[in-house]
């Protein structure tokens, strides 16, 4: 299908100093744990969204300097030859499939520790500060020279970007950054031209952009990555940040002839603003803030939002709020939108959920996992193209048991490869656990994870939908189905807490629940105490979900704040207001260890000191356990697959292994990568580093010497 005239707006090249983008959808600097030192991951990554139709792909953040490096958290980075010739893969790819390559220079100014290039001592800051990160270590103010060094350090990696074969070099003056600190009144105390009033504090970026653009000459486009509004405290930094109708918009004026484009972000790190997850933040959240910084400006604008609605995308910019959608989660769920709108598929758009997993993972400096994805941080190593699927390696017809996400990706993508599928779900409707979690406070976005899936599923003639069938060992063997794979999830328990974090007995009794209990429509009697040893959505969740029925609900966990994994994705910040908000009362460090008489007994994690909670229903959220009873009493009846003609049965997802729905859907997708697969996937392509053949530039005349 062609594509609807609606959508031409999107599609209409923009120009961006000496550059011209293809259209006005642009992949943002994102995260993905390649940085440099993984060059097949990062460029074919890129690539891939390059083949998808993107106008400009490119790197994260790319550390300029050894001091500037923020392990653990991995960037790019841009020190000397052997960088750009590890980056030069990315742009070379990223020009045969018709895109333009940005790169992004950056400094970071909270997470540069040392930790890996021990550059103790050089925490270069606008004014003294302390420490923060989990770095120890405090920010020391810069003298004149050092901002000379710095600016010096973005001058030497632009022009290696510029070797590298990079159309656009981006600034970060984003929160974090050492430009963006010297704007705000937070970190900048200064008393020199450096400090004080805007211009004094816009006085680093500016000097810096202009001596990056003067270094890159005239075919390289500079573009700046700006943080305009860190908004109100306490999650924001109030007037201690920069605000748009104040210094942020008069920034953009100061600079606005220094730079080719702006990609406009709302918010400061703390708050969970940043990449704000679904569960508080809308997509477009920051719109307002954008459509007034518009003013300041006469340059291209780009802002991001989790945008993944192409109408949506069409409204920012017929309304002037601004000219490029900038894109980084929704080019991770779906590297094809820009083709899929082009082609008149908007159906098949693949959504991010705003989950954040992506965002964890960059926390936990691994490949980029997605929920909606699995191909993702896949291109290089595992070789999965997420719009290309092997043909079938036999003519075996696979019956997938449960339609949760692990059957839902496992069924579609098996069939995507031209297989004949069966899918069996034993409730009336697929999605499994989604069923119950999309209607939990804020998680309605995660449907898409089910919506995306069923609405393929029906379009293809290869698969039969069976929901309404609960599958028994005989009623598998009577299909004869070849290849058996059976996904049916796992339940939470009732089991309690033990410091060395291993199940202590399960707590029997009517007034106990799980999730589970709760899914299937029980509505515990207050006073309810929920307890969280899950740590992540689910106990805060389900607190905040009884709390609208109950009178007194009261969240207990052992760990130091509610929902405390969810720092990782972003969505911890927001807990506490959440609960907060819903009157939920908040217990840490405590662990319930009884339940008797209308009263929990609650212990303090360290001192052992007891305490006693009104308690007419406990809801325990810690342990889940598969629900792996059908796929052990099939494998029982093994002597009897020969005559039932079944070759292979496998469980996925939490059947095998109970964990978050991206486990889940990666679990299901891999399944059908390696059905009939000559190769298995592991181990899988890594990105191998060689030995320097460059002249040995760190040398103090003690190094013994070795033969290469
Ligand atoms: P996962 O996250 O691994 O996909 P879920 O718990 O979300 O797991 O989904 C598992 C699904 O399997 C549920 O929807 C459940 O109803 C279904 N199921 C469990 N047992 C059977 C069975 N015997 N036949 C068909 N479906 C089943
Ligand atoms: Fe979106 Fe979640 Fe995927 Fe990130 S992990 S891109 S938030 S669906």
């Amino acid at each position: 299908m062609a594509r609807d005239p609606r959508y031409d707006i999107l599609f209409e090249p923009i120009k961006l100093g000496p550059k011209v983008a293809r259209n006005r959808m642009f992949q943002a600097s994102h995260c993905t744990g390649a940085g440099s030192e993984r060059p097949g991951f990062q460029a074919h990554h890129r690539a891939i969204k390059a083949d998808g139709g993107w106008a400009v792909v490119g790197t994260e953040y790319c550390a300029v300097a050894p001091e500037a490096e923020t392990t653990p958290y991995i960037s790019a980075r841009l020190w000397d030859e052997g960088d750009v010739r590890n980056l030069t893969l990315l742009t070379e790819m990223a020009h045969d499939r018709g895109a333009l390559a940005r790169v992004q220079l950056y400094y970071s100014a909270l997470n540069n520790g040392g930790l890996e290039s021990r550059m103790h001592g050089v925490r270069k800051s606008p004014s003294h500060s302390g420490a923060d990160s989990g770095m120890l270590l405090a920010g020391r103010e810069m003298s004149t020279q050092e901002i000379r060094e710095v600016q010096g350090y973005f001058v030497r990696a632009a022009r290696l970007a510029r070797d590298a074969g990079f159309d656009i070099v981006e600034i970060n003056i984003t929160i974090n950054s050492l430009p963006h600190q010297f704007l705000l009144p937070a970190f900048n105390l200064r008393t020199d031209e450096y400090g004080g009033s805007l211009e004094n504090r816009a006085r680093f970026s500016i000097e810096l952009l202009e001596q990056v653009r003067e270094a890159v000459g005239h075919d390289t486009a500079v573009t700046a990555r700006y943080a305009v509004d860190t908004l109100d405290a306490p999650y924001g930094l109030g007037d201690l940040g920069i605000r748009v109708e104040g210094d942020g918009g008069g920034f953009m004026q100061l600079a606005d002839y220094l730079v080719d484009m702006w990609d406009l972000v709302v918010g400061w790190t703390d708050g969970g603003d940043r990449v704000g997850p679904a569960r508080t933040h809308p997509e477009n959240w920051a719109a307002d803030v954008v459509r007034r910084a518009r003013k300041f400006s006469e340059k291209p604008i780009g802002c991001v939002g989790r945008l993944t609605n192409p109408d949506t995308m069409v409204e920012m910019i017929r309304s002037g709020q601004c000219d490029v959608i900038s894109a980084a989660r929704p080019t991770i769920a779906d590297p094809f939108i820009p083709n899929k709108i082009e082609e008149g598929r908007i159906q098949d758009i693949r959504e991010c959920i705003g989950c954040n997993i992506c965002i964890a993972s960059w926390h936990d400096s691994v490949p980029v996992r997605c929920t909606q994805n699995p191909t993702i941080g896949e291109e290089w190593r595992r070789g999965w193209h997420p719009e290309r699927f092997a043909a079938p390696g036999s003519d075996s017809a696979v019956l997938v048991v449960g339609g949760g996400p692990a059957g839902l990706e496992c069924a579609l993508s098996v069939a995507r490869r031209g297989y004949a599928v069966s899918l069996a779900e034993a409730a009336d409707a697929f999605g499994g656990r989604l069923r119950f979690e999309t209607r939990l406070p804020g998680l309605a976005t995660w449907g898409r994870v089910l919506d995306w899936r069923l609405g393929q599923l029906q379009r293809l003639t290869n698969v039969n939908l069976y929901p309404g069938n609960e599958l028994s060992v005989d009623d598998i063997l009577g299909l004869e189905h070849p290849r058996v794979v059976i996904a049916t999830g796992a339940r939470w328990t009732r089991s309690l807490y033990s410091t060395l974090e291993l199940p202590v007995g399960e707590l029997a009794g009517p007034d106990v629940y799980t999730p589970d209990d709760i899914a299937a429509g029980i509505s515990p009697e207050g006073p309810i105490v929920v307890f969280d040893f899950d740590n992540y959505y689910m106990g805060s969740l389900v607190a905040e979900h009884l709390a609208r029925g109950a009178d007194s609900v009261t969240y207990v966990t052992p760990a130091g704040h509610a929902s405390a994994w969810a720092i990782m994705t972003n969505e911890q910040p927001q807990v506490h207001r959440a609960l907060a908000t819903a009157g939920v009362a908040v217990l840490t460090l405590s662990r319930v260890t009884a339940l008797a008489g209308g009263e929990a007994t609650v212990a303090n994690l360290f001192t052992g000191a007891e305490r006693r909670l009104p308690c007419r229903s406990l809801v325990i959220v810690g342990v889940r356990r598969a629900t792996d009873s059908l796929y052990q009493a099939l494998c029982a009846r093994n002597e009897d697959f020969a005559a039932a003609g079944i070759i292979s049965v496998d469980r996925i997802g939490d059947a095998l292994a109970p964990g978050a729905i991206v486990h889940a859907v990666h679990s299901g997708h891999r399944y059908a990568r390696e059905l009939d697969c000559p190769t298995r996937s592991d181990p899988y392509l890594r990105d191998s580093p060689l030995l320097p053949t460059a002249p040995l530039l760190y040398d103090d005349g003690s190094r013994e010497r070795s033969a290469p």
